[in-house]
Formats: structure tokens, sequence, C-alpha cells
């Protein structure tokens, strides 16, 4: 079962179109497989709808605030919906259009099935490092790094925190770490304040968002960093 979700602040702003594509994609594959926070989008955006054609002193609500907060328009948030919708319809309807082949991808021989939202993204030439193999998702959002990650059997990533923010969207298999164990679907937000060494005893394949490199916290920083570069 999944366990981890992504907060509401962070849904509230996926529907108003305030979040990188990296990290809107990674919530609608969460949302996918997650009747839950489906709803809660589905409600989240009925009421982004409503609120934009509203009077700005009778706006109400959860959604309000994130509004008047920003000073947003109205009609922005409108169309900041629209593009967010454009974004993830695409990939589906595109799909319907031309044929129904799943676009995958090989790591290390092993293909995996990619999520509908990943289907027209490009991904990097996959590269390996010890048990770790890893695709760049091609994306172009600075010092926003998106990537598919496999761990193999019995393979872990030194313990670590983290600079910046990690995602990870975990798409097959589990792996688990000194917080709990995680099935797919799970959406799993780290930063500074978190420390963990994830391990994956059958092997997995992740989702990754990571804005910051990472900080090794056993052994030696510096030479361990071929594993931060490749995970960052
Ligand atoms: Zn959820």
């Amino acid at each position: 079962m999944i366990n981890h979700h992504p907060k509401i602040e962070l849904l509230i702003q996926y529907v108003n179109g305030e979040l990188p594509a990296s990290i809107s994609a990674g919530i609608k594959i969460h949302a996918d497989l997650c009747p839950k926070c489906n709803n809660q989008i589905i409600e989240l955006t009925k009421h982004a709808a409503e609120t934009s054609f509203a009077q700005e002193d009778t706006l109400v609500g959860i959604g309000s605030e994130v509004l008047s907060l920003k000073g947003d328009e109205p009609e922005y948030n409108f169309d900041a919906q629209s593009m967010i919708n454009n974004i993830t319809d695409m990939p589906a309807e595109t799909e319907l259009k031309v044929d129904d082949t799943p676009v995958s991808i090989t790591l290390r021989g092993v293909e995996y099935e990619l999520p509908n939202v990943m289907k027209h993204m490009s991904l990097g030439k996959p590269a390996q490092i010890g048990k770790l193999s890893r695709s760049r998702i091609l994306l172009d959002e600075g010092h926003i790094h998106s990537s598919l990650l496999r761990i193999e059997a019995g393979g872990s990533i030194p313990e670590h925190t983290h600079n910046g923010y990690e995602i990870t969207l975990l798409l097959e298999g589990s792996f688990k770490d000194d917080m709990g164990e995680y099935v797919a679907g799970d959406f799993i937000v780290l930063d500074g304040k978190h420390q963990h060494q994830p391990m994956s005893e059958l092997g997995c394949l992740c989702y990754t968002v990571v804005s910051d490199s990472l900080h090794f916290t056993q052994g030696i920083n510096k030479l361990l960093n071929p594993i931060g570069s490749f995970i960052y």
C-alpha cells in the first residue's frame, strides 16, 4: 500500500501550475497510482476553476489563500491550469493517436515500461556505476536534475543527507532506508533534515528529482562524489 503522498501544499501548487515540469510529472505519476491524491487533485482543480471566475474579495478556502499570498490574478491561475492540463494530458492523447506501443527503457538488460507522462520526455543514454544505473531526463531545468534511477538487487546508496531537496517516486520494486520500507507509488520528499542509506534487496526503479548535490555522511565525501554526481 502507498504510504507516502505529496503534501497538500504541493498539490495546490501542482493544480495552480506553479511547479517545475519534473515535479509536476512526479505528482502526475503518483496520482495515476493513488486514487486518494487523484481525487484531491480533481477537487482542487474544480476549486481553482471556480475561484478563477469569482470576484477576488469573495474568494474562500485554501486555494484563495495561496492566490492572495502570491498576488496572482485569477485569469493567470486559470491559464496555468490549462497549461498543466496540456502538459499532463498530451502524452496520453498523443499515444492514442499514434499507436498503443508502450515506450520503455532498458537499464542493464532489464526493460521497464515508462509511465504515460514520461513517454514524450527525452532520456539520456543510460550510465552505470556499481549496482546503480541511471538515465537522465532531459528537461533542462537548471539546478533541478531529474533521472530514472535503478538499484539492482542487493544495491545501496552510501549514507547521505541533502544540500537541497530530493524527491523519489518509486516506480517498480521496493527499497528501504533508515525511515522505513517503500513500495511502488510512494512519493518521498527529503532534504537536509534527513539522513539515509537507501538499499534494495530485490531491486527497484525510481523517478528522482534532485535540486542540489548530496552530502555523504560516512566515508570520504570526496571519494564518493562520483556516486553523488550520478544521483544528482
Ligand atoms: Zn497519494
